[in-house]
C-alpha cells in the first residue's frame, strides 16, 4: 500500500485544506461544516486506512464520490472525509457486458469507455454525476420510464465495511448490504469501493423531438403529453421542462421525446403519434432529430451550469391525483432564469414488479424543481419559491426520491413501510457504533437511527 494521501485540519496549508475540502462540490452553496481530515484516496487499502484511523479516534466517516448531492452531504463536521477523486478503475468483460467501475466515475466518463466496445450505461442525464453516490439512490437514468432504475444492473458491490473489513456484496454474499446498496441513497452503512455493473447494447439510432409552448398553453400542452405517455413507445424517454430555453426571455414549456432505437425508420414510427397530434402552433419545433448521448449530455452541462447556488426538491405525485391542476404553479412559475423545473413519467416501469432491493417507491408523475440562482443573493427568493410550492405540492404525494432533496429542510417518505423499516436494521446492524456519517438531516442528528420515513404535512 502506497502512503495514505490525507490532509489533516489543524496541519495542512488552509489554500489546501479548502481545495480538498469543498474543490470537487459542484453546489456552490458549500457548507459551513468543517471535516477533521479528508482522504484522497487512490486505493481500496486507503478507504480502511481511513476508516481504522477514524474508529480509533473515535470520529465519523463521510465519503465523495462525484460532488454532486445537493445538500454537499459529503462534507461534515470533524469527520474524515474519504474522496474518491483521485480513486480510478474501469474495465469491462466483454464477454459478459460487465463492467468494473470506481465510484468517482462519472455518467460521460462509463459511456466514453464503453461506446468504442459497443455498450452503454444509463445513468445519470448530467455527464458529471458520479455512480458512487447515483446508484445508492437507485439512480434515475435514461429512459427510465421503461429500463427501470440504473441500480436494477447492479450486479455486486465491493464494500468497506464500519469495522475495516473490505467485502463483496452480491444476491448470495453478504446480500443484505447488497439489497441495501439499491435505493438506500446517502445514508449507506458502508463504503463503496467499486461497482459491477450489466451493461447494455449501444443504441444506433437515438432522436429527439422537440415541442415548445409559452406557459399560457400550459393545460393544452400538459393534457396532450398525459393522454400520448401510457401508449407511447416503450423506448423513449419522455419529459416536460419548464423552463426558459436558449434566447427566450419567457418561461416556456420544452416537451423532449428522445427514441433509443438502432434504425431511423423505427425511430421515426416511434416518435409519429406526438407529431401527428401537436397543439397548435409551438413557437420552436422539430422531430425526430439525430441525437447520441455526447449532444444530451451537452445539453445537460448547459441546463445545470456549474459555478451555481442550487436548491432542490421534488415529489411523487400519487396515482390518481388530477397531476396537471397538482403541478401548475411548478411548471408556470418560476424564480429566476435559471431554474428549471420538470414532470418526468415513470409509467409503466412504475407499475411493474420490482426486484428485492430497498428502492421501492415510485408513482406513475415525477417532479423536480431544480432552483438556481447565480450568487448569494439569489437564495431568498429560490428557497421561498420552492418551499412554497412544496408546502401545497405535498398533500398529493407519496413521498420524494432521495436523489434530489435535501434532508436538512425536509424529510419525508423514501420507501415503502416494510422497505424502510428493513434498511434502519441492516444500516444498525452493519454499523452499530455510527462510524458513517448517514443521512445529513436538520443539525446532522439522525446517526445510528437513520430516517423515520414518514409522510410531512
Ligand atoms: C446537476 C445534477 C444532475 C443530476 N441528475 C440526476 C439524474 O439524472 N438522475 C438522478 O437519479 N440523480 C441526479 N442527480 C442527483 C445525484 O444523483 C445525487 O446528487 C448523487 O448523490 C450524486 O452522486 P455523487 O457521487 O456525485 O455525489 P457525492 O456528493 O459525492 O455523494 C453523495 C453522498 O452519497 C454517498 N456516497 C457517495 N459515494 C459513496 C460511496 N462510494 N460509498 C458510500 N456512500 C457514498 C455519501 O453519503 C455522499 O455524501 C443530479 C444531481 C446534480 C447536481
Amino acid at each position: 500500500m502506497s502512503t495514505l494521501p490525507i490532509i489533516w485540519k489543524g496541519d495542512a496549508d488552509p489554500l489546501a485544506y479548502e481545495e480538498a475540502r469543498v474543490g470537487r462540490v459542484f453546489n456552490l452553496r458549500r457548507p459551513e461544516r468543517y471535516p477533521l481530515a479528508i482522504v484522497k484516496a487512490r486505493e481500496a487499502a486507503h478507504v480502511v486506512e481511513a476508516v481504522k484511523i477514524a474508529i480509533e479516534k473515535e470520529c465519523r466517516v463521510s465519503v465523495r464520490s462525484g460532488g454532486h448531492s445537493w445538500s454537499v452531504a459529503s462534507v461534515r463536521d470533524n469527520a474524515i472525509l474519504v474522496d474518491f477523486g483521485d480513486f480510478h478503475e474501469l474495465t469491462l468483460d466483454e464477454d459478459m457486458g460487465v463492467v468494473q467501475v470506481s465510484p468517482s466515475t462519472t455518467s460521460a466518463e462509463l459511456n466514453a469507455f464503453l461506446k468504442p466496445k459497443g455498450r452503454m450505461f444509463a445513468g445519470g442525464h448530467c455527464p458529471d454525476v458520479a455512480v458512487g453516490g447515483f446508484l445508492l439512490l437507485g439512480g434515475v437514468g435514461w429512459n427510465a420510464r421503461n429500463w427501470g432504475t440504473a441500480c436494477e444492473q447492479v450486479l455486486a458491490v465491493d464494500v468497506v465495511t464500519a469495522d475495516g473489513r473490505i467485502v463483496r456484496a452480491d444476491a448470495n454474499d453478504n446480500s443484505e448490504l447488497y439489497w441495501a446498496a439499491r435505493g438506500c441513497g446517502p445514508g449507506f452503512p458502508g463504503i463503496v469501493t467499486k461497482y459491477h455493473l450489466q451493461t447494455r447494447p449501444l443504441v444506433r439510432a437515438m432522436r429527439s423531438s422537440l415541442y415548445v409552448y409559452p406557459t399560457t398553453k400550459y393545460r393544452a400542452v400538459f393534457e396532450w403529453v398525459l393522454k400520448l405517455t401510457p401508449t407511447f413507445d416503450e423506448e423513449t424517454e419522455i419529459v416536460m421542462i419548464s423552463t426558459h430555453p436558449p434566447g427566450m426571455d419567457e418561461l416556456h414549456l420544452m416537451v423532449l421525446f428522445i427514441s433509443f432505437k438502432n434504425d431511423e425508420d423505427t425511430a421515426k414510427h416511434a416518435l409519429q403519434p406526438a407529431e401527428d397530434t401537436l397543439p397548435s402552433n409551438p413557437v420552436l419545433h422539430w422531430f425526430c432529430q439525430e441525437t447520441d448521448l455526447e449532444k444530451e449530455y451537452v445539453g445537460q452541462a448547459h441546463a445545470n451550469p456549474a459555478g451555481h447556488r442550487y436548491h432542490c426538491e421534488n415529489a411523487y405525485i400519487r396515482d390518481g391525483e388530477d397531476v396537471v391542476s397538482v403541478l401548475e404553479k411548478a411548471l408556470t412559475t418560476s424564480p429566476s432564469k435559471e431554474t428549471y423545473t420538470f414532470w418526468y413519467p415513470l409509467a409503466p416501469w412504475s407499475r411493474r414488479e420490482l426486484p428485492d432491493m430497498a428502492l421501492s417507491l415510485r408513482a406513475d408523475h415525477y417532479l423536480a424543481m431544480y432552483t438556481i440562482c447565480k450568487d448569494a443573493t439569489g437564495d431568498k427568493a429560490c428557497r421561498d419559491w420552492t418551499k412554497n410550492i412544496m408546502d401545497e405540492m405535498k398533500r398529493y404525494s407519496i413521498g420524494a426520491y432521495l436523489g434530489d432533496i435535501d434532508l436538512q429542510i425536509r424529510t419525508t417518505k423514501f420507501w415503502g413501510d416494510e422497505q424502510g423499516r428493513r434498511l434502519m436494521d441492516i444500516r444498525r446492524k452493519w454499523d452499530p457504533q455510527g462510524v458513517f456519517c448517514g443521512y445529513l438531516d436538520k443539525g446532522d442528528r439522525s446517526g445510528v437511527d437513520g430516517l423515520d420515513n414518514k409522510l410531512d404535512g
